[in-house]
This record gives C-alpha cells, sequence and structure tokens, in this order.
C-alpha cells in the first residue's frame, strides 16, 4: 500500500482553469489544451476553502508523499490515480563541493529516476479521470520515461518522439515501459511540431510541456515539499536547471497558494533559472530585458533535460525570476561536468548533468556576488545520475599474476 490518502475520497477545490497570459476563464473537468491565446493555462482553486478543510497541522500527520497535498491537487476522484510511489524527496547537504548552507533536492529518488514523474503522475491522471485513450508527446528523455510507465500502468496508448540525440538509455528505458518511441532527426520543439500535427487530426491528445495544464500541478509539490521541509520558512534561494520551465513556473505557484493559505508569509526565494551555455534562450531574454525568448538556434549540451531552444512558458519563467528578484545564468559543458565530478568525489552525491549546472551556477553567483555563502540555497539535481554516460574505469586485475596490493 503506498498511502492511506489514496484509498479514501477527499474534496478536491478547483474552480476553473485561467490562460496565463490574458487572464480568460475555462471550465473545470473539461479536456483542454493551450488557451485560445495559445499560452499555457493555470488551475484554480478556491482556497480559502481548501484551508479550511486542512490545517497545517493535519497535512503534517499525514505520509510525506505527493499525494499529502490532495486537496491543493486537481484529481477529484480517487479511482483516478496512478500511482507509483510517489515520495518525498530529501534535502542533501554537499558541504565540501557545494558549501555549508548548500543542500541539494534530490529528485533522482523518484520513480524513472526523475522529477518528470511528478508532473506526469498529475497529468496522467487527470487524462485517466478525462477518459483520454491515446496520449502523443515530444522529450528530451525522461518526460517520455515517466509517461510512459504512468500510462501503461493504468492502460493508456502513449507514443513519445525523442531528438536524435536523446541518451541512448532514454529511449530504452521509455521503449521498455510500454511506450511506442520514435527517435526524429531534429530537436525537442521539431518532435513537438510533429505531435501538434497528429493532434490536430484527431489522433491523439498533445502531452507536450505546458500545453496541457496538469504537469505544473505536479512540479508545483516541490514548492510545497520545500515549505513543508524548511518548517514553513522558505530558503534564500533556488537553483532551477531550466528547460520547458515547468517546476520553477510550478514552485512560484505554489508559493502564492500557500501563502493564501496563510501557511507561510510572503517571503520567496530568489530563483535562478540555470541553462546550458549552448542553449540559453531564457538568459539571453533575461540580459535583453525581453518578455519573450526567442528560439535558440543549433542548441547544443550534455544537460539534455535543459536542450529546450523554446519555451511555450517563456514569459512565466522570466516573470517569476525577475518577481523573486533572482537572475537566468548561463554555464558551459566543461562547468557542468567538472561541478557532476566535484559532488559525487567529495560528497557521494552522483548528480545528472542538469543536476551538475545548478551547482556550478552556483559557485558562478557567488562570485559574482549574486549570492552569499551564508544564504541557505536549494539546488534541484533531477535525474539520477545513473541515467547518464559516467567517465571510463577502464582498471583490471590479473587475478593469476602478481599483484602488488600496495598500488591498489
Ligand atoms: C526536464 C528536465 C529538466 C528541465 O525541467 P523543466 O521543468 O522542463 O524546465 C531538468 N533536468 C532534467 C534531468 C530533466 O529531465
Amino acid at each position: 500500500m503506498i498511502n492511506a490518502n489514496l484509498h479514501t475520497d477527499r474534496p478536491t477545490f478547483v474552480t476553473h482553469l485561467e490562460c496565463s497570459l490574458t487572464g480568460e476563464t475555462y471550465a473545470a473537468d473539461q479536456l483542454h489544451g493551450l488557451s485560445a491565446a495559445g499560452r499555457p493555462l493555470l488551475v484554480r482553486y478556491d482556497l480559502p476553502a481548501a484551508g479550511a478543510a486542512l490545517s497545517r497541522d493535519a497535512l503534517e500527520a499525514r505520509p510525506t508523499d505527493l499525494w499529502r497535498w490532495r486537496e491543493l491537487l486537481p484529481v477529484r476522484r480517487t479511482a483516478s490515480i496512478v500511482s507509483l510511489g510517489e515520495i518525498e524527496t530529501p534535502l542533501v547537504p554537499i558541504p565540501r563541493s557545494g558549501g555549508a548552507q548548500v543542500l541539494v533536492k534530490d529528485e533522482g529518488r523518484l520513480p524513472t529516476g526523475s522529477f518528470k514523474a511528478r508532473g506526469l503522475v498529475m497529468a496522467v491522471a487527470m487524462a485517466r479521470e478525462l477518459d483520454v485513450a491515446r496520449i502523443a508527446m515530444p522529450t528530451n528523455g525522461n518526460a517520455g520515461a515517466a509517461l510512459a510507465a504512468y500510462a501503461s500502468r493504468c492502460g493508456i496508448e502513449a507514443i513519445v518522439l525523442a531528438p536524435e540525440e536523446t541518451p541512448e538509455i532514454n529511449v530504452r528505458e521509455i521503449a521498455a515501459q510500454g511506450a511506442r518511441v520514435w527517435r526524429v532527426n531534429g530537436q525537442i520543439d521539431d518532435c513537438g511540431a510533429i505531435v501538434a500535427r497528429g493532434a490536430a487530426e484527431g489522433r491523439w491528445f498533445d502531452f507536450s510541456t505546458l500545453k496541457e495544464p496538469y504537469r505544473i500541478e505536479g512540479k508545483k509539490t516541490m514548492g510545497l515539499e520545500l515549505a513543508a521541509q524548511f518548517g514553513w520558512e522558505l530558503p534564500d534561494a533556488i537553483f532551477y536547471p531550466t528547460g520547458g520551465g515547468t517546476g520553477l513556473i510550478g514552485m512560484w505557484k505554489a508559493f502564492d497558494e500557500l501563502e493564501a493559505l496563510g501557511w507561510i508569509g510572503p517571503k520567496r526565494p530568489r530563483m535562478y533559472a540555470v541553462q546550458a551555455s549552448g542553449c540559453a534562450p531564457i538568459v539571453r531574454a533575461f540580459e535583453a530585458g525581453e518578455e519573450h525568448a526567442e528560439r535558440w538556434e543549433d542548441a547544443a549540451t550534455v544537460a539534455a533535460g535543459i536542450r529546450v531552444p523554446r519555451a511555450v512558458g517563456d514569459f512565466l519563467i522570466l516573470r517569476a525570476v525577475r518577481a523573486s528578484g533572482g537572475r537566468a545564468l548561463a554555464v558551459g559543458d566543461p562547468a557542468i561536468l567538472a561541478a557532476v565530478d566535484a559532488a559525487a568525489r567529495k560528497d557521494g552525491l552522483l548528480l545528472c548533468p542538469e543536476g551538475g549546472a545548478t551547482l556550478a551556477a552556483y559557485h558562478q553567483a557567488v562570485k559574482d556576488g549574486f549570492v552569499d555563502p551564508d544564504e541557505r540555497t536549494v539546488l534541484f539535481n533531477c535525474a539520477t545520475g545513473l541515467k547518464y554516460p559516467m567517465p571510463e574505469a577502464p582498471q583490471w586485475l590479473d587475478r593469476h599474476g602478481e599483484i602488488d596490493l600496495s598500488r591498489l
């Protein structure tokens, strides 16, 4: 049994959906993609009613998994929930490679080994609730794996398109978990265009990042968890590896909802959107003072999860970063790989390259005076490092020969 919360129907408090650009409202309990303005839809709740139904003390008495937040999530029917054990992820100190005040939120412990599980568990549950039979999605790897797992588990068909440079292990895990996966000679937005074409023909439902409203709600639980883990006072700075930006947008939304409930005060962390210098459209827009980001041509980085040339929620990322007093920062692949190496060797924590990017950006931000080493800082490691290529370890011993034990 995963969580007793799952076995009782609880009221949910969704009132409607809202266009993130225009504020236009849409009915809950219906299938929606983007708004009429072509922008992400945000789920809105009756927060006073949710607060009356669930106190902070009652929340704290529940098991600590993702479903403890049920009153702040969109799923209405318990029978819609499809779970693989979405635990609360730990905050791991990395004093030697990071600093005394640096904690890594290690999302690699989630089902399918990445935080894409948070978004997809919610989106698939809602697809199930709204009777979707077939889903298609572009992915750089981890999202497709999470979709495959949850869709297979509840009998929804999944078609996944991955850019040619997607790590082989991701393509294989998607296939192994029962989705139909195809490599495409292009970037993730090229894959997305094919998915959109099929969706327009009514072949499947389009699950691209932020093109359906519920992945944000799943990713929002990172912000809810952080608040609870920090004793209802948020950290000073958050470094988030930013591709589509779902998690950054979701956490920012979570903080507002928690403040509306009266569970936290107005203090917010400074949000640092971290990108790779080989694909940094949000950083370029941030530095130019733009509200939207132009597509990044010839995107290339070892950090596949943040190789996203164009984000449909660009303005939401930029608004949150600016409102928080944070920044968008780019780091190069050599710095990313050096950070992965340092965290593993000095602190025993194997980061994914995207997680390494946040550590590299943190050091750069300290050097540039944006962050003080005394400030409480959270870095997001969004997938297990075990899914990524590691440096060779080629040494052999011949057990029949002479072995100089002093050299081992
Ligand atoms: C998807 C992904 C990201 C980027 O997440 P977004 O919320 O889409 O910006 C970062 N790291 C890893 C490992 C990912 O899989």
